[in-house]
């Protein structure tokens, strides 16, 4: 997968710029690992007069499968065979789009710390990716690209074989735009309309893609004219995610037209440039989200510590049934006190409970709800007490969903205030790589009937990943297996 980036300058308005606004040096070649493969970025020419940056992304088509892009498991042999021969390595795709919001994420941002003018500044654009899947050939492209300010737009059918014309064209294109823009206008624009144009649906819609959408998409989506076609693609058809998105941008219009603009704006679709949101709040903010994606109303807070998610959970009224567990009665106490249990109407007290209980010991209280969550708790916990807090939740409570969130260890690097090689709190039992955490999410998907997703939460590092890695286990099967040796 190939993408260039030239643009044309002087000597008082040199074009390698570009090497500042994409934060990677012209004279430099790097790569980056990403979730998929591996992003190179270097510049083909860097002079004053023209410079080119390349994106060029190698996929790992097995990496791809195992991440859960496949549904194969227990499918057809051909389809899981279809997993491994598929043209996702060789197309510009969704895949594209994801590796360059994480390699050029600032530049996506508008942000430039050396020169902070750059970003402002419209400047002649060309940007060329030689393989789009296209669904929807070139005229959807044009109708995509068109209406966004490019003085040029082409999209040239790739032909499926040069040597037999006779065959026809491939669903790809090649696709050139030119125009004076800014370069985080164009970068957004792409991250979107790639996914859209593909239309694949090979990869997960987490439910914080709608506020990627609406964060990418501010400025040129709410007023383009195919806004429901590339909301209803880039959200792979997902119906209440694409009807939430669309409402959204409604409520924007609504706010630009009565003249209320700014501040609802950025109430309504976040800022682009981040306040820096404390971790612990996206968390919940990432739990909340996927609750809801799971249409979840009776939920456990196993671990709930001092009850700031039943809290949050409380303020939802698709929330109806709040149960806190906790083994610790000193924060069960500091919990009741947040959410003023004693002065609580009947009405809201009914929606809520706080347990003393360990996860460590099967539990009857807990069965039958519809969700539970186990945010920061499995980290403290001795190894191997694990399989027992694994067998009470996942063979014996048994909700329909259950998100565990943990810290990544590889991000403490970027943490500046821990000292190399230490865990980030005193009572941290482990902290899991990546690898370890989906290892073991995997795992206990499989012994207990259920299928695991992946979900950054919190600033997604194209190095070392997001600081707080979340899994989303769904259960695929009812039947309860009985653990005989943990239980
Ligand atoms: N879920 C909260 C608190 C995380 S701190 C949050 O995300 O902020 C971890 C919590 O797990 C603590 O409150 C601790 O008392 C609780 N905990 C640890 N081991 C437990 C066990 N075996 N059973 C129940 N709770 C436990």
């Amino acid at each position: 997968m190939f993408l260039t980036i030239s643009t044309t300058g002087s000597a008082e308005h040199p074009a390698t710029d570009l090497g500042f606004l994409l934060h990677k040096h012209p004279g430099k070649v790097q790569a980056f690992s990403t979730s998929h493969g591996t992003a190179h970025v270097f510049y083909p020419e860097a002079t004053d007069a023209r410079c080119t940056a390349a994106l060029l992304l190698e996929v790992d088509p097995v990496a791809l499968v195992r991440r859960g892009q496949g549904k194969g498991r227990g499918g057809a042999p051909d389809a899981a065979l279809a997993q491994y021969v598929n043209d996702r390595p060789y197309a510009a795709s969704s895949l594209l789009a994801v590796a360059l919001s994480s390699v050029f994420r600032s530049a996506l941002k508008g942000r430039c710390t050396a020169r902070p003018e750059l970003p402002d500044q419209a400047r002649p654009l060309r940007i060329e990716i030689p393989a789009l899947p296209a669904r929807g050939g070139a005229d959807l492209v044009h109708r995509l690209f068109d209406p966004l300010g490019w003085d040029l737009v082409q999209a040239e059918p790739v032909p499926l074989d040069e040597q037999f014309p006779q065959w026809g064209d491939s669903r790809y294109v090649r696709l050139v735009l030119e125009g004076g823009l800014r370069l985080a206008d164009a970068l957004r624009q792409l991250y979107v309309l790639l996914p859209v144009l593909d239309d694949a649906k090979h990869y997960w819609v987490a439910p914080d893609e709608v506020d990627k959408l609406l964060r990418a998409g501010d400025g040129w989506l709410a007023a383009h004219p195919e806004n429901g076609l590339i909301i209803a693609r880039y959200l792979a058809r997902h119906k209440r995610l694409t009807r939430d998105a669309l409402e959204r941008l409604e409520l924007l219009r609504l706010a630009e037209a009565d003249g209320s603009e700014v501040e609802e704006l950025d109430n309504a679709v976040g800022e682009i440039e981040e306040k820096p949101v404390p971790l612990a709040v996206q968390r919940r903010e990432a739990i909340l989200a996927a609750l809801r994606a799971a249409g979840a109303a009776r939920v456990l807070d196993l671990g709930c510590g001092q009850g700031q998610l039943v809290q949050a959970l409380l303020k939802d009224v698709a929330f109806t049934e709040i149960v806190g567990v906790d083994v610790s009665m000193r924060a069960l106490g500091m919990a009741a006190k947040r959410l003023r249990l004693e002065q609580m109407g009947e009405r809201q007290s009914s929606r809520v409970q706080l347990l003393q209980g360990s996860l460590a010991y099967t539990d009857k209280r807990l069965a039958g709800y519809d969700a539970a969550v186990l945010s920061e708790v499995i980290e403290h916990l001795d190894l191997p007490r694990l399989p027992a807090l694994e067998y009470a939740v996942f063979g014996s409570a048994r909700p329909r969903t259950v998100l565990v969130t943990t810290p990544n260890v590889e991000y403490n690097v970027r943490w500046e205030t821990l000292p190399a090689g230490h865990v980030r709190h005193g009572d941290h039992r482990f902290e899991w790589t990546r690898t370890e955490f989906r290892t073991w999410a995997g795992e206990v998907a499989e012994r207990y009937g259920y299928a695991a997703e992946f979900v950054p939460v919190g600033d997604d590092d194209p190095e070392v990943g997001p600081p707080t890695q979340m899994a989303v286990f769904t259960q695929i099967s009812t039947d309860t297996k009985k653990e005989g040796e943990v239980a």
